[in-house]
C-alpha cells in the first residue's frame, strides 16, 4: 500500500481535493483533525501535556482547553516545540495503526496543512501539492471564514511559500480558477493505481 501526502497552503483546496479522493474510494487521514482528537482522547498524550503545560490549561474534567493552549504555546517558542515534540509522535503512532487497518487499499492519502514544514513527508511514498495563486487563496479564505485580509496574511506567514514546497512535491494539482480539478485528480488516481 502506498502512503501519499496531500498538502497545500491555506485556501489552496486541499480539503476539496481530499473529498474527491474519498469519492474515488481512497481512505483519507486528516492529520490536523486527528491531532486535535488525540489531544482530547489519548490518555498518554494528555498526561504528557499535563507535565509540560500544567493544570491551568485543562478544564475541571481534565479536558484540554485548546484556545488557552494555543495562546500559551504561540507566545513561547520553547513550549510550542515541546508540545510538537509530544503531539507529533502520538499522531505518527496513530497514523501507523490507521494505515494497518487500511492495508487492503492500493494507496491512502494523508492530508496535512503543514507537511514539509515539519518534515512530515518522511515515511510517505510521495506528496501531492495543491496550488493556487496567493490572491485566489486569499479571496477564498476571506469568503469561507469571513476573515479580514490581515488575519489571512498572518495565517499564511506560518506556512512555507508555494515555490519552496513545489520543489519538494512529487505531484501537483493546480486549483486556480482556470484548470479543472476533477480530471487532474482522476489522472493522478490512475497513475497511483498503476504503481501498485
Ligand atoms: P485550509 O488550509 O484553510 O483548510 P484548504 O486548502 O483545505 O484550506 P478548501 O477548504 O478546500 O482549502 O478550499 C477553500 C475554499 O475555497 C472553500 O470554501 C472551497 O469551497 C473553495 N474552493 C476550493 N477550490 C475551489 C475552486 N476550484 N473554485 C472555487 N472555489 C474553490
Amino acid at each position: 500500500m502506498l502512503k501519499i501526502g496531500l498538502t497545500g497552503g491555506i485556501g489552496s483546496g486541499k480539503t476539496t481535493v481530499a473529498n474527491v479522493f474519498r469519492h474515488l474510494g481512497v481512505p483519507v487521514y486528516e492529520a490536523d483533525a486527528e491531532a486535535r482528537w488525540l489531544q482530547e482522547h489519548d490518555a498518554e498524550l494528555i498526561s504528557a501535556m499535563h507535565d509540560l503545560l500544567g493544570d491551568g490549561v485543562f478544564d475541571v474534567y481534565g479536558k484540554p482547553l485548546r484556545h488557552i493552549i494555543a495562546k500559551v504555546v504561540f507566545s513561547d517558542k520553547k513550549l510550542l516545540a515541546g508540545l510538537n515534540a509530544i503531539v507529533h509522535p502520538a499522531v505518527r503512532k496513530h497514523f501507523a495503526g490507521w494505515c494497518a487497518r487500511h492495508a487492503d487499499h492500493a494507496y491512502i492519502v494523508k492530508e496535512a496543512a503543514i507537511l514539509f514544514e515539519t518534515g512530515g513527508q518522511a515515511g510517505l511514498d510521495g506528496v501531492v501539492l495543491v496550488t493556487a495563486p496567493e490572491e485566489v487563496r486569499m479571496q477564498r479564505v476571506m469568503k469561507r471564514d469571513g476573515a479580514g485580509r490581515e488575519e489571512v496574511l498572518r495565517r499564511m506567514e506560518n506556512q512555507w511559500p508555494e515555490e519552496k514546497k513545489r520543489s519538494l512535491a512529487d505531484f501537483q494539482i493546480t486549483n486556480d480558477d482556470t484548470h479543472l480539478v476533477l480530471p487532474q485528480v482522476i489522472a493522478l488516481h490512475e497513475q497511483l493505481l498503476s504503481k501498485t
